[in-house]
């Protein structure tokens, strides 16, 4: 029988962050100067990592996406790739940053990796400096590049409009992914523990974004989208597609079937909530923990995005600095995105 959480939504995919480190400082992910970080002893082993899933694959998980920090820089990736890909997940996927990915993306292809997901705000150097604290985009877009001559197709570019910071390019940033044969997914500026200095004046919803759009390439059809996935789609005139992920403006917690596992072994059902669940502890002990997952799915009544949404002109920053720094746990970057 389906497991299902309180609001009868079934658990289907299940993101899982192999480090918190990272190799950008994303204003809106990792603005601050210094970071406490997970401990090494505490990070789950690849073999760890691979019980969870098949826990969560008993209890209905089909498809992994690996994420971090940057998970890149977790050491020998590969290999967990093909240790993952050998369950037999209807998808498993990764998004980074992809600084690393020209040297790495053909290895991760030959491991089984099915989809790869880029982030990329800007293509403008003297921007992505300011934006994420390292010389760029050269080295993502490189790595975008040697993604696609690896073999990876329907690769996804993930892209953030601030206001007053990136919205200008909107326009660029999908005329690249034509260029490049990748579809572009516009994600909300969301206040996430990590976003120290979210205010909603930054934030620009999807509609706007679709009507910057449709005044440049006209009427944006809607187009096929899965039923749990966060991203709208939608066709423009000339074939391509283009995707909205509008989870400030729009919350999306109704179709929400994703539990998240940080790099030590915490679990949690709702990027926006404030305690986690203990996995690692259990697993180094060698308790089953099947039955750990599936009351915490049963018990899940998370709705955070829309609690978020109903604050209306009340909302504000999710977390204060002091706080994150006492619990990193509350961090995107620890989280997973
Ligand atoms: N480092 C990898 C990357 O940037 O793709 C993976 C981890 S990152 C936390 C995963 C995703 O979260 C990225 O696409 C990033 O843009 C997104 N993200 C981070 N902070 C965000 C925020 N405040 N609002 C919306 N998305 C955010
Ligand atoms: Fe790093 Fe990704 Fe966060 Fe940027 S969004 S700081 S690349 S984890």
């Amino acid at each position: 029988m389906t497991l299902l959480d309180t609001f009868d939504r079934p658990l289907r995919s299940l993101r899982i962050s192999v480090t918190d480190r990272c190799n950008l400082r994303c204003r809106y992910c990792m603005p601050a100067k210094s970071y406490n970080w997970l401990p090494a002893e505490d990070l789950l082993s690849f073999e760890e990592i691979t019980k969870v899933v098949e826990a969560s694959m008993a209890l209905g998980v089909r498809k992994v996406r690996l994420s971090g920090g940057e998970p890149l820089l977790r050491k020998d990736l590969p290999r967990l790739v093909g240790m993952l890909s050998a369950l037999g997940l209807e998808d498993l996927a990764l998004t980074t940053n992809g600084f690393l990915l020209e040297d790495l993306a053909p290895a991760l292809k030959r491991a089984g990796l099915h989809r790869l997901t880029v982030s990329l705000d800007t293509l403008r150097e003297d921007r992505f400096e300011k934006l994420t604290s390292r010389k760029g985009p050269g080295p993502t877009l490189n790595g975008i590049r040697a993604a696609r001559e690896s073999g990876f197709e329907g690769i996804r570019l993930n892209s953030i409009l601030m206001r007053g910071v990136n919205e200008d390019e909107a326009l660029d940033l999908v005329r690249f992914a034509r260029e490049e044969g990748v579809e572009i997914r516009f994600i909300e500026y969301m206040d996430v523990g990590g976003a120290r200095q979210w205010v909603m004046d930054q934030v620009i919803p999807g509609a706007e974004v679709r009507a910057i759009l449709e005044d440049e390439f006209g009427p944006l059809v809607p187009a096929e989208t899965p039923d749990a996935a966060p991203a709208r789609r939608w066709k423009m005139g000339d074939g391509s597609t283009v995707g909205t992920i509008s989870s400030v403006t729009e919350p999306f917690c109704a179709s929400c079937d994703r539990g998240r596992i940080t790099a030590d072994g915490t679990w949690f059902s709702c990027l926006y909530a404030r305690r986690g669940m203990d996995l690692r502890g259990p697993l180094r002990v060698g308790d089953a923990i099947e039955p750990l997952l599936r009351e915490a799915w049963a018990s899940r009544d998370a709705r955070g995005a829309e609690e978020r949404a109903a604050l209306g002109d009340e909302r504000e920053v999710l977390h204060l600095p002091e706080t994150l720094d006492a619990d990193p746990h509350l961090e995107m970057h620890v989280r997973g995105g």
